[in-house]
Parts: structure tokens; sequence; C-alpha cells
């Protein structure tokens, strides 16, 4: 009895938490959930993140599937009140976890996954940061569950009647595992964290000159809808807040190494006050001049 009345006291925690998920109709065939301009913790549980769904015809394609198995399912769940759907396909536009960790779910439900073939170099050895920072009544049924196809060359899939063309992007800009996901049909990418537009990027692990490169290039596509991995500008601007941000910082960085600054006063000269009301700016930017000082010295030497 002792084991029955903890087993009902764990699934009556699990079935109290929502997070409350309401998707966004961005064009005709696609509607997106926005997470909050926040780091993950435990108010939030995540939904710090983008995750889309994409009318194929007969069923969804999922672009990034969420922080949580719960995320998912809950997501999955508000959708299908819109259209009725499978899901038959997930893209995960990179290996940062906020972005992947709902897979466990979608495979549970029959979908094809599908990301960079990156995630086979991803560490077993330690806990997702989401576990670590979020609630664990709410990261509970969610198992980190890799895609069950990786990629190293651009794709095409034929979903449904829909062209779905998915960009690997070959060199670091974001992270080393960066994929786009383009459907001419709609003039619609999706960038994943190549575009945050409602907030600082990390430069964590990233390459400021790579970045800016394919971010001109999804510029000179001239698309109508370009959605990004955090934030909810998704016209064709949506880009423009993060390349002004790396252009910016790119250039300063270079002329503080031509003027033979110390690491310690760039990081005190190069303020960029103009991005200081975008979320995160004071967590993020005195990081991210550091890194990218670092990555241009190296590159210079
Ligand atoms: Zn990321």
């Amino acid at each position: 009895m002792k084991l029955l009345g903890l087993i009902l006291t764990i699934v009556s925690l699990l079935s109290a938490f929502e997070y409350g998920l309401k998707p966004v109709k961005v064009n005709d065939k696609v509607y997106c959930f926005f997470g909050k301009a926040e780091v993950m913790d435990t108010k939030n549980n995540g939904n710090m993140v983008n995750s889309c769904f994409v009318n194929t015809g007969k069923s969804w394609l999922v672009i990034d599937s969420g922080p949580t198995y719960l995320y998912a399912k809950e997501a999955y769940s508000s959708m299908n009140k819109i259209k009725k759907m499978p899901v038959s396909h997930v893209i995960n536009t990179h290996t940062h976890d906020d972005h992947w960790l709902g897979n466990g779910y979608y495979k549970s439900i029959g979908a094809t996954i599908l990301g960079s073939f990156e995630f086979s170099n991803l560490s077993n050895d330690n806990s997702p940061r989401m576990q670590l920072r979020i609630s664990p009544k709410v990261y509970a049924l969610t198992v980190p569950t890799l895609p069950t196809f990786l990629i190293s060359k651009d794709e095409k899939l034929r979903l449904d009647s829909m062209d779905v063309q998915i960009l690997h992007v070959n060199y670091k800009a974001h992270t080393n595992s960066d994929l786009l996901v383009y459907i001419p049909q709609i003039k619609t990418i999706f960038c994943g964290d190549l575009i945050f537009n409602d907030r600082i990027p990390s430069m964590r692990d990233g390459d400021v000159s790579g970045w800016i490169k394919i971010l001109q290039h999804v510029k000179e596509m001239k698309l109508t809808t370009v959605v990004g991995g955090h934030g909810d500008i998704t016209d064709s601007t949506s880009a423009d807040i993060i390349l002004g941000y790396l252009t910016e910082l790119k250039a300063k960085v270079q002329t503080a190494l031509k003027d033979e600054l110390e690491i310690d006063e760039a990081i005190d000269n190069i303020k960029m006050k103009k991005y200081k009301n975008l979320a995160l700016f004071e967590m993020m930017h005195r990081q991210n001049v550091e890194v990218t000082f670092r990555m241009l010295e190296w590159e210079n030497e």
C-alpha cells in the first residue's frame, strides 16, 4: 500500500504541472511556441526556447522539441486541438539541450528525429544543464534521446506535399552543429539559435565570424518568414538585431586588438550600451567580449 501511495503521489505531482503553452500562428502553415527571454530556472522550467510546428499536409514537422518530455507532450496536445495529425519528423537545430530534450516524447509517438552528426560527440558523463537547473518534478519523465538520423551534409525531405531542405552549416557559427530548415513553398526558414531577437546570445560555443557569415546568407535569401531559436520576431527583419550586435562586437574587438589592449581593458571599454535593454545584457555581454577577444586573438596569431 505504501508503494501505491507513493505512485499516486508521483502521478498527481506530475499531472499537476502545466507550462501553459500557447501556440502562436506565424503563417498559414506554421505555429510556434515562443519561450521567455530568460535563462532556464525553476520558475520557467525550460520554457525559454522556441518550438515550432509545420503543417506538411497530413502530419506535423516539429522544429526543436523543447526542454523536457512534459513540454513536448503539452505542446503536441495543444497542436492537436488545432489539427489532429501525427508528428512525422522532428528536426533538432543544434546540440544545446533546451532544443532537444523533448525528443523522448516524440520518439514515443513514432516520429523520426533528425539532427547534426555532432550529437554523436556529446558526452554521456554529465547530466544535462536542464536537469540541474529546473524543478526535478518537471524534468522527471525526460530521458535524453538523441536523433535517430544524424546529418553531416545538406539534405532534402519530401513530407506529404511539401519540400523541406535541411541546410548543414559546415563551419562553427552558434555551435559546430547548426542546421537550418528551409521550406521554399512558404518562403520560410528556421534558424535555431543563429537568431536571438529578444535577448543577448551566448558566444560560449560559437565563432563570431562564422555566425555573421551564415546570417548574411540568410538575409540574402530574402525570405518572408525567418524564425529563430529565441525571440518572437519572425518577419524578414528577424536576424537584424543579432547581426548588428555580432558585427559591432567583432569590429570593436578587432580594434581593441589592433590598439594592443589587454583583455581586461577590452572588456571594460567595449560597452555597446545600444543593446543594454535586451534581456540578459548584464549577464552575457562582458563574457561575450571576453570569448570573442580570445577567439580573434588566436585567429590573428
Ligand atoms: Zn543554443
